[in-house]
């Protein structure tokens, strides 16, 4: 391994082989760099650095049954002493806590957590598993709640065929009476009272919610039975309050497997990393944990084994499947000088790699920390169910008293007592509490599975609604890499041309000069002064003289002549289907480089897909109006061509909206960020680099119409369950409300109505995958 001196960049932690200084003297790596990070200094920063003295922990909990509980959960760490930020995240059932380590530490941190009354865990304890826990006690709760489900039928079947009549039967009804409350007690404990600490907390909050109605509807059918049997009146409710309690506890263990289910195929990225890792040494070999290989180090991988580190291939050639990455495996040839990322798998070859990143830094740890990331977010849908939800409660509440007065007044209190508690079971907004989030986030994790990753849910609601889909051209649509097919030249000889013009290109990530470092081979020459000029070339100075390449535009600016000849030949070139650049050294242009651009074959089909599906498609280019008219005969949609990446931006406001951006994720920042979506493309390892919303990892453009696809089922499942648990609702407590409804009837209905909602939204689950075997992009 050759030992460079670098420098990390500022950003995006890459190696900086040649820095670049930033606005404030900072350091890049490339110019792309330097530009993303001016748009996120404009931008509010989502995680504002902690100073100095601060470290943060993520606390696991359990026991939380609404988002009410996690506010609880968060305004006592908020009020610790010591603690600076907390956050807690409802869906990851995680607290990340920011606090001063010289005033408190994590286990105190987890101590005030569990006076609440909830489990907290800090890392490194061993978790319980909480639905685990739960299943046991709904298996105790339902066979007790069966128990006094029995009784209670034989009692009432014994009324009814006027058996309690006969003399010295009193006392076998007491006694069967008396085994009900023994049986229904514990079911109240066990069941019950996580649902009224989840009740008294929102109530504490002032914004009573369904577990405050569903504690007051238990408890009140307990206690009734309790009093009628004191004063022997025989009118028992044991059966209700148990029934109501085994349901809701069903309804909240699905949900907690549901949730799991959707956080998986985040996890799995984590778990895919090994833990461990050979590193090869002068004096042999010796296992490390994955996370603390030097950079530099080489690591051993056998054959069928997966790779614990980013890094590239120093021995070893054969087969390697980024089926973890990429969603599609297909084994792809890997030889020295290759990259390799963490958690892909090597299908035949023993390599050694030369460790580049490890742990969080590896590409897999970038995704899965931004899957992590939109995960704690709320999206905008989220929002607006728990609006609704929100006002449901308080509505259920009055129609609830206004039932149980008016009923009162007319039948007595029992009936206005019964009536009351049936509305309010059946307006338990539960589905709609579960229905929005489940969905967008089954969403994004189906499209993770395909290789796409989704920074949030947002993206993907607005994803639903795109009307035209913006492609960029080079590096996109083209296939990768570029070739140089030809350099012609004046004065100097062809070789040199090509040399100095990689002599500027290899500080720069655009497709145009990958090609033309890769065309000359030779190191590269020194280059001072290098300067991007975006959508246009680059410049610097080698051995003492400036060196531009770039289009007719940058010979422009920098004066440029060049003879008529040359510029006639371009035109040739152009016309049969290549991207020519110029080559200017000492103010004059010394020469061309031809390069073979083709499109790739994916392309037709996808834009194919996007025009069935109603959206409009559009090709935006920096490449002249030549190259331009060719693309818009072989597409047959329009292209804009000759625009400068400002150009670019502003042509996406004035495009029929809402628009997604397709583009290559660094070279196209301030496009990708005027988009109302920006996705990005040929970005496999540098996710976390990339300006887009949405990092396409799969080498194939038919993942954008399945991204629209997606997000609009997923949208469409999302309104079906607003509308359905709203409209059950109100029907609901209509019938309830008219005296129709027996409380244990309202709990199964709203039961029901959880578990459709939920099966709806898990039908994403079934979402079929992008087809593997569709022509792809070489
Ligand atoms: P596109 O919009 O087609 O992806 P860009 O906006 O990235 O293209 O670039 C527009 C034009 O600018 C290219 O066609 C090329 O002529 C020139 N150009 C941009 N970057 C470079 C570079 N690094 N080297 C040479 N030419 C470049
Ligand atoms: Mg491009």
């Amino acid at each position: 391994m050759v030992n460079v001196a670098t420098v990390a960049c500022d950003l995006c932690g890459l190696d900086a082989r040649y820095p670049i200084e930033g606005d404030d003297g900072r350091r890049f790596c490339c110019q792309a760099c330097v530009e993303v990070d001016r748009l996120l200094s404009t931008a509010p920063d989502p995680n504002p650095a902690s100073s100095g003295d601060t470290e943060s922990v993520t606390l696991s909990l359990s026991g939380m049954w609404c988002s009410s509980c996690s506010w609880a959960i968060e305004e006592t760490l908020e009020r610790s002493p010591g603690v600076d930020e907390a956050e807690v995240s409802f869906v990851r059932r995680e607290a990340r806590v920011s606090y001063d380590p010289a005033v408190t530490e994590p286990t105190r941190l987890k101590r005030s957590v569990r006076r609440l009354g909830y489990r907290a865990w800090v890392p490194g304890d061993t978790i319980k598993d909480e639905e685990d826990s739960l299943y046991y006690r709904m298996l105790i709760g339902l066979v007790l709640t069966m128990q006094v489900m029995m009784i209670s039928l034989s009692i009432y079947a014994a009324r009814w065929l006027g058996w309690w009549e006969a003399p010295g039967r009193d006392d076998i009804q007491s006694f069967l009476e008396i085994i009900l409350l023994v049986g229904a007690l514990p079911v109240v404990l066990l069941l019950g009272l996580p649902i009224l600490k989840a009740g008294l907390m929102s109530l504490a909050r002032g914004r009573p919610n369904i577990h405050t109605l569903i504690a007051i509807g238990a408890l009140s059918a307990f206690g009734l039975s309790v009093r009628n049997l004191w004063v022997g009146v025989d009118r028992l409710y044991f059966d209700t309050a148990t029934v109501l309690l085994l349901l809701v506890t069903f309804g909240h263990w699905l949900e907690l497997r549901a949730r799991k289910r959707g956080t998986e195929a985040v996890d799995r990225l984590w778990e895919e990393i090994p833990n461990s890792a050979t590193v090869l040494s002068d004096s042999g070999s010796r296992v490390v944990s994955s996370d603390e290989v030097p950079l530099g180090a080489r690591v051993l991988v056998r054959p069928g084994e997966k790779f614990p580190v980013d890094g590239v291939v120093a021995t070893g050639a054969g087969d390697v499947d980024k089926g973890l990455l990429t969603g599609e495996s297909l084994p792809e040839q890997t030889e020295p000088g290759d990259e390799v990322y963490a958690g892909t798998v090597s299908v035949d070859a023993a390599f050694e790699v030369v460790t580049s990143k490890v742990g969080p830094a590896t590409a897999a740890g970038q995704i899965g920390r931004l899957l992590h990331d939109a995960l704690w977010q709320r999206s905008s849908v989220n929002r607006l169910a728990d609006r609704i939800a929100a006002m449901v409660v308080p509505a259920a509440v009055l129609i609830g008293l206004a039932t149980f007065v008016f009923w009162s007044w007319r039948s007595g209190y029992e009936t206005g007592l019964l009536n009351g508690l049936a509305v309010l079971l059946i307006a338990c907004p539960c589905a709609l509490g579960i229905a929005t989030p489940l969905t967008t986030w089954l969403a994004v994790g189906r499209a993770a599975d395909n290789g796409a990753i989704a920074r949030s849910f947002d993206a993907i609601e607005r994803l639903a609604t795109v009307r035209t889909v913006a492609f960029d051209k080079t590096g996109t649509l083209t296939r990768r890499p570029l070739r140089v097919a030809g350099v012609l030249s004046r004065e100097l000889p062809a070789e040199r041309v090509l040399s100095l013009a990689a002599g500027v290109e290899t500080r720069s990530s655009h497709p145009i000069a990958e090609a033309i470092a890769e065309a000359a081979g030779t190191p590269p020459n020194q280059v001072a002064d290098f300067v991007v000029h975006p959508g246009s070339g680059v410049s610097g100075t080698i051995d003492g003289g400036t060196v531009a390449v770039g289009n007719q535009a940058l010979m422009d600016l920098i004066a440029a002549e060049a003879d008529s000849e040359l510029l006639a030949r371009a035109e040739q070139m152009q016309a049969r289907g290549s991207a020519v650049v110029y080559v200017a050294a000492a103010g004059v242009v010394a020469g061309l480089i031809e390069l073979a651009e083709r499109m790739r074959d994916d392309v037709t089909p996808s834009i194919g897909s996007l025009h069935d599906a109603g959206v409009e498609v559009t090709v935006l280019t920096g490449d002249t109006e030549t190259a331009g008219e060719r693309w818009r005969e072989a597409l047959g949609v329009p292209v804009a061509a000759g625009m400068t990446p400002a150009g670019k931006a502003e042509a996406i406001a004035r495009l029929s909206g809402p628009v997604a951006m397709v583009g290559d994720g660094i070279n196209d920042a301030p496009s990708l960020a005027a988009a109302d979506v920006g996705i990005s493309v040929n970005e496999a390892a540098d996710v976390a680099r990339s300006a887009a919303e949405v990092v396409v990892l799969r080498d194939d453009l038919r993942t954008i119409p399945w991204l629209v696809d997606l997000s609009r089922t997923a949208m469409s499942k999302v309104r079906q369950n607003l509308a359905w648990a709203f409209g059950y609702n109100v029907a609901g407590v209509v019938l309830a409300s008219a005296g129709y409804l027996p409380p244990v009837v309202a709990a199964g209905l709203m039961v029901l109505s959880s578990v459709l909602v939920t099966a709806n939204a898990s039908g994403l689950r079934r979402f079929p995958d992008l087809a593997e075997d569709g022509p792809s992009g070489d």
